[in-house]
């Protein structure tokens, strides 16, 4: 009973924490429904957020994702990235009294201060700059505020963990890319590059640097997710990780899974690949289990565990949350931004402080913009 009560008051203060907290997530994949019939501003039963989700979860800030294949490339790549951003701008026109556009960290803090969902636009992915410095820089014009140098494969100036390496890490224009960054106030996302690509970005940076959406490899060997060694020296340089919750990225069993079924998977697309995809994948996945047994099941509780071993590396000032939201499968318990409240909660009961929760719901995110931002006035003074 004494125990039941106890964990009745930690709920209640996790709620009260959670919900004066600003609760940022800096990668989410809702963009692309953003420029169909889909309405942001209604409950929908599929997907993992919306306006009334949001609401519902606590969660007050967001970078919406403009990504797109690394495979889209050239003239096209730029047009249909302005697009995506254009989608995002008319969004934040339509709901002024829900959302506020944000370019910096003072923005974000007013919106906040306003009741108003902070919106921010992170892009993922340099193939789409088209190797033009001056097409980035119309970029941070239009409010970009992160780019990820690779999306999942390479792009002309810089490795991606997903492709084979082809610039050893950043060519020497990559190296200007970061520059430029730097000079904009663009947070440099280390995201989804080759580990080499980390450590030169690491090198040339001026300024400290975000993983958008990573987790922890040392507790699953997905390359998505940054080692021990890299978290230190990102962390050591001012930079944050913010834990990405996919569920084949933060569990080590479901990773293996996925790499033991990859080459069967493989083929039976292309077997399937006349067929719709609805249809197609029921059966695809149903095979795989006969052959290989069903896929281990991930409990949310596993990203809280991501976000302690970060903590335990490099302290609370460089963690925060960057759930991969619309962009793949979440573990369970983490069904939608709905769920959110209990990561606090289990914060809590781990006994973090409630000034330290506040740090990794949103502020560290908030301070790295102003961080990025600082360096680029000093850099345009001449410091
Ligand atoms: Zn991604």
């Amino acid at each position: 009973m004494m125990f039941a009560q106890t964990n009745d008051k930690v709920a209640a203060k996790a709620k009260k924490i959670h919900f004066s907290s600003l609760v940022m997530d800096t990668h989410i994949d809702v963009t692309p429904k953003l420029q169909g019939e889909w309405k942001f501003g209604e409950r929908h039963t599929t997907g993992h957020i919306d306006q009334p989700r949001m609401k519902e979860g606590g969660l007050n800030g967001l970078f919406f994702s403009i990504f797109m294949p690394g495979t889209v490339t050239g003239p096209k790549a730029v047009n249909d990235a302005i697009l995506r951003i254009a989608a995002v701008h008319k969004l934040a026109e339509d709901m002024p009294d829900q959302i506020m556009l944000c370019r910096t960290a003072a923005d974000v803090r007013e919106a906040h201060k306003k009741g108003k969902i902070a919106g921010l636009l992170g892009m993922e992915g340099g193939h789409m700059i088209n190797n033009s410095l001056p097409v980035l820089r119309m970029y941070a014009e239009l409010g970009v505020r992160y780019l990820t140098l690779t999306h999942s494969v390479n792009t002309d100036w810089a490795d991606s963990s997903g492709d084979q390496p082809k610039s050893n890490g950043l060519s020497n224009f990559g190296k200007d890319v970061v520059r430029e960054l730097n000079k904009l106030g663009i947070m440099v996302d280390i995201s989804h590059v080759s580990d080499k690509t980390f450590w030169d970005a690491l090198e040339v940076s001026k300024a400290p640097m975000i993983a958008s959406h990573s987790s922890c490899r040392s507790i699953s060997g997905h390359p998505r997710n940054m080692t021990d060694e890299m978290i230190k020296a990102l962390a050591a340089k001012g930079g944050v990780i913010q834990i990405n919750y996919l569920d084949s990225f933060i569990d080590p069993e479901l990773y293996e899974w996925t790499q033991k079924t990859q080459a069967a998977r493989r083929d039976l697309m292309q077997q399937f690949q006349n067929e719709p995809r609805e249809t197609a994948m029921p059966k695809i996945r149903e095979e795989l289990v006969r052959q290989f047994g069903p896929a281990p099941k991930v409990s949310w509780e596993r990203i809280v565990e991501h976000i302690d071993h970060a903590v335990k590396l490099v302290g609370v000032d460089h963690v925060g949350l960057g759930s991969d939201f619309d962009g793949g499968s979440m573990p369970v318990g983490m069904e939608d931004c709905t769920k959110l409240p209990q990561i606090t909660e289990a914060l809590l009961k781990k006994g973090y402080k409630e000034k330290d929760i506040r740090k990794i719901l949103g502020l560290n995110t908030v301070r790295l913009l102003a961080d990025v931002e600082r360096i680029a006035g000093q850099m345009h003074s001449g410091k």
